[in-house]
C-alpha cells in the first residue's frame, strides 16, 4: 500500500488512524455481524452512533446548549436555499461577496428575497476580504451571510464581520474544526464535511435553537425545513449514516490528539511553511494578501500558465496530488486540512524548491 500526499480541496484526505478503524470495523462493526452500511439507522447501535458523534462534536465545539446540531444531506449547496427559506422573514438579508461560494448563496438568495451586496472583494478577483467593520446593515435585514473560508481563492475572515447586532449566518464548510470558535457569535453555521471532516453526502449545521420555527417561506418543503430535522434528532428520513459515522470517528480523533487549540496551533505552522517559502520564492508567489490568507487552502502561481501545468504534472509524478487550482483560477492550490500531515506539506516545500531551482532563471 502506498498512500500519496492529496492536496484535494474536497472529498480531501482523511486521517489514516479514521480509515483504519473504519476498515477494521467494514464487515463486523463491533460484534455486530454487519457493516454500519448495512444497517437500520432506528436500531439501537446506530443510535449510539450518531448520538456520540454529536456529543464529542458539542465537546470538541464547546457548543452552547441553547445550539441544535443537525446532519443533513444535499452539500452546502443546498443550503444556500434553506438559509433563506428559513430565516428571511423580512424577506431582505445582507451577504459579503468574497467569492464564489459567497456569490452563489448569494444567487440563490434572490429567489426568495432581497439579498443586499454588503461589501464585496471581487474588484481584486477575491484576493482579499473586504473591510467588514461598518457594513451597510440595515434594519429590516434578517440576517448576515458570510462564507468564512473560501476554498477556491484561498482567503479567510480573521475578524467575524460587525452585523450592528443582526444574526450572522456562516458557510465554514473549508475551515470547520481547524481552529476553536466562539459559537455564541454566530447564529448559524455549517460546513459540508468533505473538506475538512469526513466523506460527502453529510452537511454539519449548528443553529440557535430560538430560530429554529415553523415560520419558513410559504412553500417549503417538509425536507428543507430546519425544524423537521431538530424535531427528529437528524432522523426525519435515512440520514447518511454511514457518512456520520465517519464523522464521527474524526470528532473522537481530534479529541484525542488535543482538540482544537491543538489543531489550530499545528495548522499555522503547516500554512507558515509553505507561505514563508512562497514569500521569499523568485518563481512561486502567493495569490492573497497577506492579513487575508487561509490556513486551509493555499493557491499559488508561476506567473506562466504552462510552467504551471508543468509543475502540476511533475508534482502529480512525485506523489504529490490534485494541486492544480480551480478550474476559474487556474495556477495551484494546496488544501492543507487537518489530515494533512506536517511531513506532506515540508514535502511539497522541498519538491517546489527543487523545481525552482530548475526552471528560475
Ligand atoms: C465545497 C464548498 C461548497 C459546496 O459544497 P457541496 O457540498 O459540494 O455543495 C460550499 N461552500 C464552500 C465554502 C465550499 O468549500
Amino acid at each position: 500500500m502506498s498512500r500519496v500526499y492529496n492536496f484535494s480541496a474536497g472529498p480531501a484526505m482523511l486521517p489514516v488512524d479514521v480509515l483504519k478503524e473504519a476498515a477494521d470495523e467494514m464487515l463486523d462493526y463491533r460484534g455486530c455481524g454487519m457493516s454500519v452500511m448495512e444497517m437500520s439507522h432506528r436500531s439501537a447501535v446506530y443510535g449510539d452512533i450518531i448520538n456520540e458523534a454529536e456529543a464529542d462534536l458539542r465537546k470538541l465545539m464547546n457548543i452552547p446548549d441553547n445550539y441544535k446540531v443537525l446532519f443533513m444531506q444535499g452539500g452546502a449547496s443546498t443550503q444556500f436555499a434553506m438559509v433563506p427559506m428559513n430565516f428571511m422573514k423580512n424577506k431582505k438579508a445582507g451577504y459579503i461577496i468574497t467569492g464564489q461560494w459567497a456569490k452563489k448563496a448569494y444567487a440563490e438568495a434572490k429567489i426568495y428575497g432581497e439579498a443586499v451586496e454588503l461589501a464585496s472583494s471581487a474588484d481584486k478577483t477575491f484576493s482579499y476580504i473586504p473591510d467588514c467593520s461598518d457594513l451597510p446593515v440595515t434594519d429590516d435585514m434578517d440576517y448576515v451571510y458570510i462564507c468564512e473560508n473560501n476554498t477556491i481563492y484561498g482567503t479567510k475572515f480573521k475578524e467575524l464581520p460587525d452585523t450592528k447586532g443582526k444574526d450572522l449566518i456562516a458557510d465554514v464548510s473549508s475551515c470547520f474544526l481547524s481552529e476553536p470558535v466562539d459559537v455564541s457569535k454566530y447564529a448559524m453555521l455549517y460546513a459540508g464535511a468533505q473538506k475538512n471532516v469526513g466523506p460527502a453526502g453529510v452537511v454539519i449545521a449548528i443553529i440557535r435553537e430560538d430560530l429554529i420555527t415553523d415560520d419558513v417561506l410559504a412553500g417549503t418543503p417538509t425536507m428543507l425545513k430546519y425544524k423537521t430535522h431538530a424535531d427528529n434528532g437528524s432522523m426525519y428520513n435515512t440520514p447518511p449514516a454511514y457518512a456520520i459515522y465517519i464523522c464521527g470517528k474524526v470528532f473522537k480523533w481530534l479529541l484525542k490528539t488535543g482538540g482544537l487549540e491543538k489543531r489550530k496551533e499545528i495548522n499555522e505552522y503547516k500554512a507558515k511553511i509553505l507561505y514563508d517559502y512562497l514569500d521569499q520564492s523568485q518563481l512561486f508567489k502567493g495569490t492573497v494578501e497577506k492579513e487575508s490568507r487561509s490556513l486551509m487552502n493555499v493557491p499559488f502561481v508561476t506567473g506562466d500558465k504552462d510552467l504551471d501545468a508543468l509543475f502540476v504534472k511533475e508534482a502529480k509524478a512525485a506523489g504529490f496530488e490534485n494541486l492544480k487550482g480551480h478550474r476559474t483560477v487556474g495556477g495551484m492550490r494546496a488544501s492543507i486540512y487537518n489530515a494533512m500531515p506536517v511531513e506532506g506539506v515540508q514535502a511539497l516545500v522541498d519538491f517546489m524548491k527543487k523545481f525552482e531551482e530548475v526552471h528560475h532563471v
